[in-house]
């Protein structure tokens, strides 16, 4: 195990707290990270000092939590959240402590934390504080309640999603007495909020090990909140594309993508995610069997699309999210070529058109994680045509070839000019010009462009 380098600021807050007589530690997530060599989210200080204390003590502070006994230390451009110890009351609905109160006793600040490898305290002074042998399933690679497992996940259902999420983000297992109670009460998570629900998933999607979802699968948590997962794990795929039922091959398709798409801005990456999550999310409804008992699962990228948008908005996702995610899935399965044939730089083009330049790169990976999940006899030949396609959307685009509206040599004041009436025709003609150009790139200079719209005005010449 690492040891713990506390940030100077994270010293500073604590030594300012000490040396007025309080204790204080750096706790939870930020030691455990710290003890695994991973690079901590942020710091939490827990202390004996009341809210009221703290705020005394540094000049700039804001009430985060104040109820909750949470006070943010702002020093310079960095918060770090500051919370005094404290027993959370009953709870009142598996998700709100009715009351808290504080204590002076840290022992009981760190039992009412949700697993053993979070519920460990640091300070230079004292060292590690580890009641709870966090530090045994640190070693062990396994997340375990503090305390009982039934009374944690009553206390407060979402515990149930941070486990899994903890699991796949650490790659531990998760301990038999906790599984079996996280099993016993996949119920209460529907008390739980959806949004809460959401943070957890997407931490989940977003981990090394996004396999995991099949273990909150097991569990019965995906039939709470993602009902069409089960669905997918259930829909077989008889036909020569497959060899994985369309869960499975989700699944596949999802570990394909670890230590792939961390290039991708953090926004696309999530966005990413989800559409691999859910690109053949609309394959259970579509299903056909033909007379020789393969299955067919026609439309499934625009009947998958609707769906997906629906269970983001359902999981309220903000509108960009969802509208890229759809947008994704829709074009998932845009073929470039006929099995064993070349790809043409003029389907390209098209498929930029549609795709949209600043997509692409996401979806060219989200095209690798699907076909990587496919039947492996078929792989080479849809490989080489994907790579054939990227490889001329590079061309197509450092050529600066006209791929959008925005790019055409004219636009609609230009075809006004020309005697067009203004009104809808301009789109239309507009719209005509595009496709023609992204048949012939060359085609794109004001001249060609302003003659052939003069023929589209003048009827029976086109
Ligand atoms: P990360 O920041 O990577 O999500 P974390 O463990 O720091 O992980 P936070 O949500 O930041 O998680 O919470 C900080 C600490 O507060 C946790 O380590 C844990 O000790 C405690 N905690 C957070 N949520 C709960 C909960 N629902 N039940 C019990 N303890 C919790
Ligand atoms: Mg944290």
């Amino acid at each position: 195990m690492d040891t713990i380098q506390l940030p100077e600021k994270v010293k500073y807050i604590i030594q300012e707290l000490r040396a007025d007589g309080f204790e204080a530690f750096a706790v939870g997530g930020c030691v455990r990270d710290s003890l695994l060599g991973r690079i901590p989210g942020d710091w939490d200080i827990t202390t004996n000092a009341k809210p009221a204390q703290v705020k005394q003590l540094f000049p700039h502070t804001i009430d985060t939590g104040i109820e909750h006994g949470t006070v943010t230390v702002m020093l310079e451009r960095d918060g770090f959240e500051v919370t005094t110890y404290r027993i959370d009351g009953e709870y009142e609905d598996a998700r709100h402590p009715k009351q808290v109160e504080f204590t002076q006793n840290l022992t009981e600040d760190l039992c009412r934390r949700d697993f053993t490898i979070n519920a460990m305290a640091y300070s230079d002074e004292t060292g590690l504080i580890d009641v709870f042998g966090g530090m045994r399933d640190l070693e062990q690679r396994v997340i375990r309640c503090v305390g009982r497992a039934d009374d944690r996940f009553d206390e407060d259902a979402l515990r149930i999603m941070r486990a899994v999420r903890f699991s796949a983000q650490l790659g531990f297992s998760i301990e038999q007495d906790t599984l079996r109670s996280i099993a016993s009460h996949a119920g209460n998570l529907s008390r739980i909020s959806i949004e809460r629900i959401r943070t957890e998933l997407t931490k989940l999607l977003l981990s090394d090990h996004p396999e995991r979802l099949l273990a909150a699968q097991e569990l019965g948590l995906t039939r709470v909140f993602l009902p069409e997962f089960d669905r997918m794990l259930a829909t077989p795929q008889e036909n020569p594309h497959h060899i994985y039922d369309v869960g499975a091959h989700t699944i596949h398709a999802l570990q394909h993508l670890v230590g792939r798409d961390t290039q991708l801005p953090p926004k696309n990456q999530l966005i990413l995610r989800y559409a691999v999550l859910l690109h053949d999310v609309g394959k259970p409804a579509v299903r056909t069997v033909d007379a020789a008992g393969v299955a067919h699962f026609y439309h499934h990228a625009e009947t998958g699309a609707d769906m997906a948008r629906e269970i983001l908005r359902r999981l309220r996702f903000d509108n960009e999210t969802i509208g890229s995610v759809g947008h994704l899935i829709a074009l998932h399965d845009y073929r470039y070529a006929s099995e064993n044939k070349a790809v043409s730089e003029r389907t390209v083009r098209r498929a930029v058109n549609r795709v949209g330049p600043d997509w692409l790169e996401t979806h060219f990976l989200l095209q690798e994680a699907d076909l990587n999940a496919q039947n492996p006899a078929l792989l080479p030949d849809k490989l080489r045509q994907l790579s054939e396609a990227k490889a001329l959307a590079g061309r197509i685009l450092s050529a600066g070839q006209c791929i959008s509206l925005k790019m055409l040599a004219v636009n609609g004041s230009d075809l006004i000019a020309a005697g067009f009436p203004p009104g809808k025709s301009i789109g239309a003609a507009l719209d005509d010009l595009l496709n023609y150009v992204l048949e012939h790139p060359e085609a794109n200079t004001r001249e060609e462009l302003l003659a052939r719209a003069a023929a589209l005005l003048e009827p029976g010449k086109h």
